[in-house]
């Protein structure tokens, strides 16, 4: 018996062996299994998630990998900003759908008193299991839920109810030991969560760390390139504006001396032929309306190149009046007819209704339809007619000029108020021009708040062009400017004049013109002359000229009037400077008028003739 229970219990003992063994090999196959699934996940998660260099990729690989281990119904990804102490929810999915990162608020993180769960990981720097999220979040800490239709829900107040019991796993991601964000897994399942998932989650968030940098590092290069693509782009541009502006430059100035010859050769023409006159001057009626009419030519081209420095400037002035625009068009037609002449077109002016009183500048209108009229002759073949159409609609005045010219090509018609618009075409260079009479109309329209279009049906069709112009409140009836000038002389016909110019030519004929016309003249070619002359002969008017050597026109004018013994002489500054500053200096130092050369002998005439008695 004794040696029965013996060798039952040494079978026992044996079963017992071979049984912890089995259990011990089992146990050990398990192990092996999971550290292969673990491996495996491992090879994947470095395989899937260094594939792609776009986060949201990043965040949704993770998830999938880690959900084929770990129990879960909702995944958050957030960033941590040690510089503002905030995380920001970067990735949100729940119960099977992409949320808006956005719809989390961005958290503020007390790290020195904080009690949060997402504090407490970032502080710690380790991952943490969370079994009861709310029994967790009822101890401190802010914590949101994410229902099913993506609204979400404040769990913190204590009497918040929460849809479903949660735990959770939340696992810290860093870069240089420094954490960067925070991974979060969630389930609704109570108790769903081991030691062994946190681990899993852990080891895999470290290559999502690895590709989550190398993500963002590829998004600011990629940015820094389209920066660094754009500057180059708009140097690029800016410098082919700067060549064509240069190029636009060279071609106006080629232009330019273009234009001003054109006047000159029949001008020295002219001279060649008076030299070689008869004593009976048979060339003279020739010349001379010529020589007239090219100087005006070349005087209208320099007063377009003042105008359009001024515009560039802001400085151009308007002279609103009440005038008329019968008055207007007059004026326009009268400036434009040696053109309309030349080209024998044919000109209709009509102005429908009554007479249409406008508030403006009534010189630079003038000049506008004159601009418009030349460019209709001169764009059109001769004979061709050519129409001037006014009219009121509602409160606006349109205006109209249409010709039945070469017309203006589609792709032009967009630019044709552009400056120095370059034009290929040779002929139509050789129909003269300096490129900015329609700039000039369009910025003379918009400063009286009009505005202007072109139309053409395309080329050898003609150009029609349609002003708009605001009928704004009337004003007073003005009074011609050469009138409230002329107020202000003494009445005496003959006067005492003293010219002052430096080139010699220049004050000896305007000298001698006065002379012709019953006045005394003088003439000094500098400024210490002036002031010496002006002592002794003590004139009524000083013609003076202002960029004189050793003294300025202005400091020869403080001077003359400096000199005491009677009333000063009225002074008249003849220049070649005619922008706003220099008549703003003249004003000041006195001046009564400020003329820019060329100066129209006939104008000068009119301000220094004595004035009517006034008619009461
Ligand atoms: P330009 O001094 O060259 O005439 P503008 O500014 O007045 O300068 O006109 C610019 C360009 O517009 C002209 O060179 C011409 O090509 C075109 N253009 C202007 N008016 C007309 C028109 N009535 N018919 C055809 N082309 C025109």
């Amino acid at each position: 018996m004794q040696y029965l229970i013996a060798a039952f219990v040494a079978m026992l003992a044996a079963t017992s062996v071979v049984t912890l063994g089995l259990v011990h090999r089992l146990r050990a196959q398990r192990l092996e299994l999971e550290r292969n699934r673990r491996a495996q996940l491992m090879y994947e998660a470095a395989l899937r998630l260094s594939g792609t260099l776009e986060s949201q990729e990043i965040c949704s690989g993770l998830r999938e990998l880690a959900g084929r281990a770990i129990p879960c119904d909702g995944m958050v990804v957030s960033s941590f900003d040690a510089a503002s102490s905030t995380v920001r929810c970067v990735y949100l999915w729940v119960n099977g759908q992409h949320l808006d990162p956005g719809t989390l608020p961005v958290l503020p993180i007390d790290l020195a008193n904080g009690r949060g769960m997402q504090t407490e990981v970032i502080r710690s720097g380790a991952g943490r299991l969370y079994a009861d999220v709310r029994d967790r979040v009822r101890r401190g800490g802010r914590y949101f839920d994410v229902s099913r239709e993506g609204r979400v829900r404040d769990l913190s107040p204590p009497d918040s109810q929460p849809a479903v019991a949660r735990c959770a796993l939340m696992v810290p991601y860093k870069l240089e030991g420094k954490v960067v964000g925070i991974v979060q897994m969630m389930c609704d399942t109570p108790g769903a969560y081991a030691g062994e998932h946190l681990s899993i989650l852990e080891s895999l968030v470290a290559p999502m760390a690895v590709a989550l940098e190398n993500a963002e590092l590829y998004a600011r290069a990629h940015r820094e390139i389209v920066e660094r693509t754009r500057v180059e782009l708009a140097l690029t541009q800016s410098e082919e504006q700067l060549r064509e502006a240069d190029k636009r430059k060279d071609e106006f100035l080629a232009t330019l001396a273009h234009e001003l010859r054109n006047p000159l050769a029949p001008i020295r023409t002219a001279v060649a032929l008076l030299q070689t006159d008869s004593p009976q001057h048979e060339n003279l009626p020739l010349c001379l309306p010529m020589i007239e009419r090219q100087l005006g030519h070349m005087a209208r081209l320099l007063d377009d190149l003042l105008d359009i420095s001024r515009i560039g400037r802001g400085t151009l002035p308007l002279r609103k009046e009440r005038i008329e625009l019968a008055d207007v068009v007059g004026h326009a037609v009268e400036a434009s007819r040696p053109l309309i002449d030349a080209g024998r077109h044919d000109l209709a002016v009509t102005l429908e209704g009554g007479p249409i009183i406008l508030a403006a500048d009534g010189t630079r209108l003038a000049q506008v339809l004159s601009n418009l009229l030349n460019n209709a002759a001169r764009y059109s073949d001769a004979g061709s007619p050519i129409e001037l159409f006014g009219r009121r609609e509602g409160d606006e005045v349109v205006i109209r000029v249409r010709d039945r010219g070469i017309g203006i090509p589609a792709d032009l018609l967009p630019r044709i108020f552009e400056p120095f618009l370059p034009v290929d075409d040779a002929l139509e260079r050789s129909r003269g021009g300096l490129g900015i009479g329609l700039s000039l109309v369009r910025k003379f329209v918009e400063l009286h708040g009009g505005r202007v279009e072109a139309a053409s049906e395309g080329p050898g069709r003609g150009s029609e062009f349609t002003i708009r112009l605001p009928l704004g409140p009337e004003l007073p009836r003005a009074v011609p400017v050469a009138r409230r000038a002329a107020a202000s002389l003494p009445v005496t016909a003959r006067r005492r004049i003293l010219v002052v110019d430096d080139v010699p030519d220049s004050a000896d004929s305007l000298a001698a013109l006065l002379e012709r016309q019953g006045h005394d003249a003088r003439t000094a070619y500098g400024g210490v002359e002036a002031v010496q002359v002006a002592r002794e002969y003590r004139p009524d008017i000083v013609l003076l000229d202002l960029g004189l050597p050793q003294l300025s026109g202005y400091e020869v004018g403080r001077q003359i009037r400096a000199l005491g013994g009677g009333d000063p002489p009225l002074m008249i500054a003849i220049t070649g400077w005619g922008h706003d500053e220099n008549r703003e200096r003249t004003r000041a130092l006195g001046f009564t008028h400020h003329l820019v050369k060329p100066v129209d002998p006939a104008v000068l005439m009119q301000l220094l003739a004595p004035a009517e008695p006034a008619k009461n």
